[in-house]
């Protein structure tokens, strides 16, 4: 970042006062503020590694900084950017940083921003087909371009939301729409039969959301175990249907996940869509993280079976380069999501044969989104796309090398992709680190006190802690079989060898320096 992040030019002198006057800001001010933004972006973006990427404020302190009412007069500009420096941002946490490991590591692009910067000039709302055609019809080309990208069937309609989790409750809601013999819309769930829909045990959490959101509850939700690699086990999938089935429940939903958000493991979906088939049920597959690597020719293995799915949601937002928010809805039949949710009042009511997204959703406003999208699948090209995921697959398995090469260290999970799951388990306190072990080593004697996992468990908590707090880097941890485990995550468009190496040389420090303390 420059010196003088917002450098003071001389501002319009009247600008204070035309903002008091009716009207806009005046375009000659937008200019000039638009200016000074667009310069100060790409100074932040540049220069991103001079902050810490774990804002470091307290809870609440950002809040104290802020008048508790709005201002009542107008307000320089320059009095609003100067806090924007001084108190929005020492309250970031910088997602865009490269070493940013954490969750998934998602990153907004130069294209993607810039698109978004147009989409809310713009101010469309894409609801109709006529209140903006533009959105409507470049919001079928991105996602069936995408659609292409990534090897789906051309039968596979397209729809963009916010979030995956909005994604998989619309498609939830369809799944609860199609059941035969019911009638959710009119009648609501009260006289049907027990829905339930099935899930592994590290499918993520919006799938429950939804089935709370859908009125199915969380026992409307079957966790199914997983396999020693973490994927969902198709013959636990059928007895627990069989089981449901003899118990007077009524399966409809099976969610399958391609790159759990844990460890990334993806479910074999082929299996899966056998016994969806056999059994008459809606097939949804979460692929929000890891979709996008399927326009790789040799990962295009990630989508096997997919094709067979009623629904898919992956994320532009995640892995594509595409500033959040942008969830993809793939379905195989719109028109089930289109009876559970069109309802088209007079004053909505347009004669023209096109799209309207509005019947498709919950919301009726919908935000420009395609633009970014557009933009950033024009600007990088699926060359150019491929050619950076390919290097955030690199990266990954560089680390993971590492992990299974040191005696302190244990890959807790296969990586097929660009996340890491590890922790430290030091030898000489009597653990065994080294090459790829999933399962827990011997158990050394710790004596009194916590059980030893407990023990490993903080230690491996307060490794998490020390490394982020040197703000160099930002990892996350997760808990696979009860155990805590770290978690680092490559997907930043400036992630280079230089962030992972010194995130691995930080956890090697750390550790070293906790274990020569007393
Ligand atoms: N599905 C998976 C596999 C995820 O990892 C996540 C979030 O990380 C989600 C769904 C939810 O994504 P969103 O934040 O877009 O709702």
């Amino acid at each position: 970042m420059a010196d003088k992040p917002f450098p003071q030019q001389a501002p319009d002198a009247a600008a204070g006062q035309k903002s008091a006057a009716a009207g806009d800001m005046p375009a000659d001010e937008f200019r000039h503020y638009g200016h000074r933004l667009v310069d100060w972006a790409a100074t932040y973006l540049g220069s991103m590694e001079r902050f810490p990427v774990l804002s470091r404020v307290q809870p609440g302190e950002i809040r104290r900084r802020l008048p508790a009412a709005a201002p009542e007069d107008p307000e320089p500009m320059e009095e609003i950017l100067a806090d924007l420096e001084s108190i929005v941002v020492p309250g970031l946490t910088h997602w865009n940083h490269p070493a940013f490991f954490s969750y998934f590591s998602i990153t907004g692009s130069g294209p993607g921003i810039l698109g978004e910067l147009l989409s809310a000039a713009f101010n469309v709302n894409g609801m109709l087909w006529k209140t903006s055609p533009a959105a409507t019809e470049l919001e079928e080309t991105v996602v069936d371009w995408l659609r292409q990208w990534l090897g789906l069937p051309s039968e596979f309609w397209g729809i963009i939301y916010d979030t995956a989790s909005t994604s998989t409750f619309h498609a939830l809601a369809a799944a609860r729409e199609a059941v035969p013999g019911t009638n959710c819309r009119e009648e609501g769930l009260a006289d049907g039969p027990r829905l339930r829909l099935y899930a592994s045990e590290q499918a993520h959490s919006s799938v429950e959301k939804a089935a709370i959101g859908l009125g199915l509850g969380l026992k409307g939700v079957r966790k199914i175990p997983v396999d020693d690699a973490f994927r969902l086990r198709p013959d636990a999938l059928e007895a627990a249907i069989e089981e449901d089935l003899a118990g007077g429940w009524r399966p409809f939903s099976v969610v399958a996940t391609v790159g759990t958000t844990s460890t990334t493991s993806v479910d074999p979906v082929p299996a899966i869509a056998d016994i969806c088939r056999r059994y008459g049920l809606w097939l949804h597959v979460d692929a929000a993280y890891a979709g996008p690597v399927a326009l790789l020719p040799e990962m295009r293995w990630v989508l096997e079976g997919c094709g067979r799915a009623d629904s898919l949601v992956t994320n532009p937002h995640k892995w594509l380069f595409t500033p959040i928010d942008a969830s993809v809805l793939f379905c195989r039949k719109p028109e089930v999501l289109r009876r559970a949710f069109s309802l088209v009042p007079d004053y909505l009511r347009t004669s023209e044969p096109a799209t309207n997204f509005m019947d498709y959703g919950i919301q009726l406003g919908r935000r420009f989104r395609a633009l970014k999208l557009w933009m950033v699948m024009r600007y990088f090209g699926r060359r150019g796309v491929a050619a950076r995921l390919r290097e955030h697959l690199r990266l990954a398995t560089e680390f993971a090398g590492w992990i299974d090469e040191h005696p302190d260290f244990q890959r807790s999970a296969p990586t097929p992709f660009s996340t890491v799951c590890f922790r430290a388990c030091p030898r000489r306190l009597g653990w065994e680190g080294g090459s790829g072990h999933t399962d827990l080593p011997n158990q050394p004697d710790w004596g009194a006190g916590p059980s030893p996992e407990e023990r490993l468990d903080r230690l491996n908590q307060e490794l998490l802690d020390r490394v982020n707090a040197t703000g160099e880097v930002f990892l996350s941890s997760t808990r696979l079989h009860g155990r805590l485990v770290l978690r680092l995550a490559v997907g930043n468009l400036k992630t280079t060898e230089r962030h992972v190496r010194r995130a691995w040389d930080l956890l090697r420090r750390e550790l070293e320096a906790m274990l020569s303390e007393p």
